[in-house]
This record gives structure tokens, C-alpha cells and sequence, in this order.
């Protein structure tokens, strides 16, 4: 008779109670407001400076409209040259003021809440989102890019914003006074209509084709190529406010990495730091546990889930009332202070704006090329 050993058997893990949600998620629909809110307000301001610049282009005749100073939002590049500017000399430039006071307001944003200026105001981010969803329809799947490509084409944009920082860094004051009072400076907001409304083929293809591959890849334009959001994404690294998993709370049920248009492993991290995070919170509102997934500051101390989160947490309605504060708040302080308008007579305006395409940048033709073709 033999005698046999019996083995222990192999202990499953503990399955963690699943507390669902006690509130569905309302994140996504008060996000899409957000972004809708912005894309009227910019169709808004695009067609009344269209109106204004075509009144001048007319010659003074037909439906006059005051120039909208938020078209400035579409100037970074002043934007950051302003901002250098009131940095070294302590006063507000008077050319494209109002860039710089929304550059100082997105950033602010970035700063506390990661790149939610992408993923909810930005009219490019809007319009890239929707491009990427339509060609899921269309296609029936996004493209992933291999890992081998995707790292150094997301340096792409930081190569970009690298050369304007780098740029803009290592010119004086006067410098920069003079590329803004300049006839380019002045008109950089016509030409980049113009850029539109008479798009060349050359122009049109690239934009074609930027077009498809946003259908194609989830963001392209946002995760390879633009400045503007590398730098938020940089500044968004100080953000108290991040994606945080709760691993107590957490089924690991992947949901939140299967929804994440970044690609990050929210299903692993206890919390995303990366500049990738846009605060979309797509994964927040896929997450099916209570206090699963959060964007919320750094929790408590606490044995208990819900104590953890008490406080702590930035709902979706908290983000949108952060950011309306921000943008109305700057420009109300720039309203009040009088510089969110800018002031040029209307004549140096009926001098430039129809002659806009024939004013070159400063310094490509030497000094007296700025006012070249301007009569
Ligand atoms: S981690 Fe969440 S909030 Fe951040 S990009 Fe991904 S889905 Fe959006
Ligand atoms: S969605 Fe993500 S955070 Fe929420 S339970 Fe599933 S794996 Fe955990």
C-alpha cells in the first residue's frame, strides 16, 4: 500500500469586491460642450475678421465690424514673442496683445489641470478628435504607429518648439519690438487668413494629406507635430491635478488603456505623469468601478477607498469651470486694463491689409524689405 502526499492546492487570488459606480459619468458630454463652445466662438471671430479684413480690402466700402483681438488665440508665435517681451522690459507690447494674454491663460491651465486646453478647448484637437473617430467608421479600426516609429516622430514637435523657443530665447527686446512693429508683425493675422483663402496646390495636398492621416492615426497632428501642444505638454508636467488608479479600487478590467487616445498604460500606472495626458478623461468615464480612476490631486492617507478621494477629486464639471475661469479671467484682466485691443490707426490699416501678401519678413530682403509693395 503506498502512501500519498497530497499537495497543497494552488491559491487563487482573492477576488476584490467591484463596487460600481453610484453616478454615471458625465464627463464626455460636458467635454464635447466645452469643445463645441470653443469651435462657435472661433467660426464666430474667424468670419468677423474675415468681414473686417474685407472692408478694408474693399477699400472702406460695405459692412464695417471691429476687428475680433481674439484671433490673437491663433498667433502663438506673437504670443510667445510678447510674452518674452513683457518678461525683459516689465511692459505690454502693443502689437497682438491679446495673443500673449491667451498664451498666459492656456498655460495657466496647463499648469494645473495637464493639456486640457487640448482636449477641450483647442479648436485643431477638436477637429483631429472628430477626424480620427470618422475614419474608425470609415476604416473600421485606427492604425497604431509601431513603437520604433512613434518615439522619434513624437519628437517631431519638439524639434519645432525647440527652434521658436530657441529663437525667440536668443533675441533682445528691441529685437523683437521691431519684428512686431514691423509691417509683417502687424499683419501676421491677415496673412495667416490669407494663407487660407488662397491656399496654394502645394498647401491644399499637405493639408489633404494631414487630413487622411488624422483619420488614419488617433491625433496625428496633436502627438507628432504640434509645437504648441509639446510646450502645454512640458508645462503640464507640474500639473497637481493627474489621471490617478486607485489599485485598491481597480478590477483590472483594462477598460481604460483600451479607450486612451494616447496610448498610455492607465490600467498599470498609479498615476499618469506623462506629456501625453490631454485630460480627455475618456478613461475615467470607461472606468466601471467607484473611485477606480480619478483626475484628482495627490489622496489622502486613508484606509478607506472613498476617504482617500475625499476632496481630491476634479470632476469634469470642476475642469470646465477651471477653464472658463482662466480664459474669461484673462480676458477680462486684459479688457481691464486696456490692452486687450490692439490700437493702430485705421489708415496704416487701409495702407497694409490689402497689400498683406506683399509684405515679406523682416530681414529676408534686408531692412527696407518689410514694406516692399506697400504703397
Ligand atoms: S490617460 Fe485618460 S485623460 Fe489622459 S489622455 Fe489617456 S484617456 Fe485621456
Ligand atoms: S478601467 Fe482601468 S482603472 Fe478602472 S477598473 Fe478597469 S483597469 Fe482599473
Amino acid at each position: 500500500m503506498s502512501t500519498q502526499v497530497l499537495e497543497p492546492a494552488p491559491q487563487r487570488p482573492l477576488k476584490k469586491p467591484v463596487v460600481r459606480r453610484s453616478t454615471p459619468d458625465r464627463s464626455q458630454i460636458i467635454r464635447r460642450t466645452a469643445q463645441w463652445i470653443f469651435v462657435a466662438l472661433n467660426a464666430w471671430i474667424g468670419i468677423q475678421f474675415y468681414l473686417w479684413v474685407r472692408w478694408y480690402e474693399r477699400g472702406g466700402a460695405g459692412w464695417q465690424v471691429a476687428r475680433p483681438a481674439g484671433v490673437e488665440g491663433w498667433l502663438p508665435i506673437a504670443g510667445l514673442m510678447n510674452l518674452k517681451y513683457f518678461l525683459a522690459t516689465g511692459h505690454v507690447p502693443p502689437i497682438h496683445p491679446a495673443a500673449m494674454f491667451l498664451l498666459i491663460a492656456f498655460l495657466l491651465m496647463s499648469v494645473l489641470a495637464k493639456k486640457a486646453f487640448c482636449a477641450w478647448l483647442c479648436p485643431v484637437g477638436t477637429l483631429s478628435e472628430y477626424l480620427w473617430k470618422f475614419g474608425r467608421k470609415v476604416f473600421g479600426r485606427n492604425l497604431r504607429t509601431p513603437r520604433w516609429l512613434d518615439i522619434p516622430l513624437r519628437g517631431l514637435r519638439y524639434l519645432l518648439m525647440g527652434f521658436f523657443v530657441y529663437i525667440i530665447a536668443s533675441m533682445s527686446a528691441e529685437a523683437l519690438a521691431g519684428f512686431m512693429l514691423s509691417p509683417y508683425g502687424m499683419v501676421a493675422d491677415v496673412k495667416m487668413l490669407n494663407f487660407f483663402r488662397t491656399i496654394s496646390l502645394t498647401g491644399a495636398i499637405v493639408l489633404g494629406v494631414l487630413a487622411l492621416l488624422s483619420m488614419l492615426v488617433e491625433n496625428f497632428w496633436c502627438r507628432y507635430l504640434c509645437p504648441y501642444g509639446a510646450l502645454m505638454g512640458l508645462v503640464s508636467l507640474v500639473s497637481p491635478l493627474k489621471i490617478r488608479r486607485d489599485p485598491e479600487a481597480c478590477i483590472d478590467c483594462g477598460k481604460c488603456a483600451r479607450v486612451c487616445p494616447s496610448h498610455l498604460a492607465v490600467d498599470k500606472l498609479v498615476q499618469i505623469r506623462s506629456v501625453e495626458c490631454s485630460a480627455c478623461m475618456a478613461c475615467v468615464a470607461a472606468c466601471p468601478v467607484e473611485h477606480g480612476l480619478q483626475f484628482a490631486a495627490l489622496p489622502r492617507k486613508s484606509a478607506s477607498v472613498a476617504e482617500r478621494w475625499r476632496g481630491r477629486i476634479a470632476g469634469p464639471g470642476a475642469v470646465a469651470a477651471m477653464l472658463a475661469v482662466f480664459f474669461l479671467g484673462m480676458v477680462f484682466a486684459a479688457r481691464a486694463t486696456g490692452h486687450w485691443r490692439m490700437r493702430l490707426p485705421q489708415s496704416v490699416y487701409m495702407q497694409l491689409v490689402p497689400n498683406a501678401n506683399q509684405v515679406s519678413h523682416p530681414g529676408m530682403d534686408g531692412p527696407d524689405s518689410t514694406m516692399k509693395g506697400v504703397r
